[in-house]
């Protein structure tokens, strides 16, 4: 590996934890990159390797042990991350949004009897999670959602939909994000939303439209119905009227996980473009003997790097309890970026080769594109970034 040599001076993983990660590299490298094509082409879900991923404890990273997770920290998990990025983007955000998303709001949220219902079965990988936020009318205008979920005698009646959701259609367990009371001012949307977490199969709960995406084929993508979803007062998830808050830590979650599946892609592209430069002569030497190719190496290398010690610094504030919002809002924001300039750099070290689908540039580079979306976008993370900056001088 290219990179890593450089990344372990400085990042020391203890035995245990190396040989976690170790032992799933060789996994994903022999069973799952080289496949990874394949299921880009086909768009099939890949129910096994998700069930070999919850044997090897992927599906519960960060779930602690006593609810049948591996208990890892954020640290080690958004290691993981960036392994499973390098062999399969749309493996990637699958195990990204299940374990930050839809556990990863359990996690934050849950009482005591909803973290025992619904994070062994989640832990293990033999149900998959999803986690409904966005909607047609509000992506990063999330308070404005327009779900609604009316107290009934015996609980909650939710009505509405979801749009863009990961897992959308294959997921066990969801969990929805709804307006359950009005704002106390029309400036104050964030306020009277609240998180329900529900078994798929209940009736109301309906997956629509199965999105064609440009990339992460094999990742489900689906729009979600609700009609008169009746759901039992335990279903409610955290505080009533205080969801909007737990969204926000969820995202600054997932954030951080999103920028480590980045350098992933990143990584994948930049060693394939290396690997590939060596061998390519033209005017009568490898093309890597040219400057113009060797400074592109260089940079792709420099940037993932330096995108690789901010999700890390974010991911040991995390574990640290230590707020983490402004470096998981950077890290995404960098590792996002750098990692679609270095996808599209490896196209263009590979030439017209680089645009053929015989080479895996051209859909790392598709699924990268994704990363500058998803979570916040960058443009919103900017605000995020400026806001909390600013916060420091006034
Ligand atoms: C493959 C995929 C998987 C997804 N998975 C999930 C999921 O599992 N769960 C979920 O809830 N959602 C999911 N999403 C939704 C995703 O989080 C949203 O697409 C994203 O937040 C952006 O929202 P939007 O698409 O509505 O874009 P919009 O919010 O409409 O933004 C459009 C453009 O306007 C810009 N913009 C918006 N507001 C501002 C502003 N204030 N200042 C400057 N620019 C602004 C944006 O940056 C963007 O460039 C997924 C999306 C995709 C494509």
């Amino acid at each position: 590996m290219l990179t890593d040599k450089s990344r372990e001076l400085w990042f020391e993983l203890g035995a245990e934890e190396r040989q976690i990660v170790g032992t799933l590299r060789e996994f994903l490298q022999a069973e799952v990159a080289p496949t990874a094509a394949e299921r880009d082409k086909s768009g099939e879900f890949p129910f096994e390797i998700v069930r070999k991923l919850g044997e090897l404890g992927v599906m519960g990273a960060g779930v602690p042990e006593q609810y049948g997770g591996a208990g890892l920290s954020t640290r080690v998990f958004t290691r993981i991350l960036e392994e499973v990025g390098a062999a399969d983007g749309a493996l990637g955000l699958t195990v990204a949004s299940h374990n930050s998303l839809c556990a990863g709001h359990i996690l934050i949220a849950a009482n005591e009897s909803q973290k025992r219902e619904f994070l062994p079965k989640l832990a293990s990988g033999e149900a998959l999670g999803a986690w409904g936020l966005t909607e047609s009318g509000s992506g990063s205008d999330a308070a404005a959602l327009r779900t609604r979920a009316e107290e009934t005698a015996s609980g909650w009646r939710i009505n509405g939909s979801k749009q863009f959701i990961t897992q959308g259609s294959v997921a066990g367990v969801y969990v929805i994000n709804a307006r359950t009371d009005a704002p106390s001012a029309p400036d104050k949307k964030h306020q009277g939303l609240s998180a329900f977490v529900t078994w798929a199969g209940v009736p109301g709960l309906k997956v629509g439209r199965k999105e064609e995406k440009l990339g992460l084929a094999a990742s489900d993508t689906a729009q979600l119905i609700f009609e008169d979803l009746d759901l039992p007062r335990e279903a409610l998830l955290g505080r009533r009227g205080r969801g909007f808050y737990d969204v926000l830590k969820v995202l600054d979650g997932g954030r951080v996980g999103i920028a480590a599946l980045s350098v992933g892609l990143g990584r994948a592209a930049l060693e394939f473009a290396a690997k590939y430069a060596l061998g390519r002569e033209q005017f009568g030497r490898p093309i890597t003997e040219f400057q113009g190719v060797g400074f592109k190496l260089a940079e792709m290398a420099t940037n993932l790097e330096a995108a690789r010690l901010l999700y890390l610094r974010a991911a040991e504030l995390k574990d640290a309890g230590k707020p983490f919002a402004q470096e998981a809002a950077q890290a995404k924001l960098f590792a996002s970026e750098v990692a679609t300039k270095a996808c599209d750099e490896a196209i263009q070290i590979l030439g017209g080769y680089g645009y053929i689908k015989e080479y895996p540039v051209e859909r790392y580079w598709r699924d990268v594109r994704l990363m500058r979306i998803g979570e916040g976008t960058s443009e919103v993370l900017k605000i995020v970034i400026a806001k909390n900056l600013l916060a420091r001088f006034v």
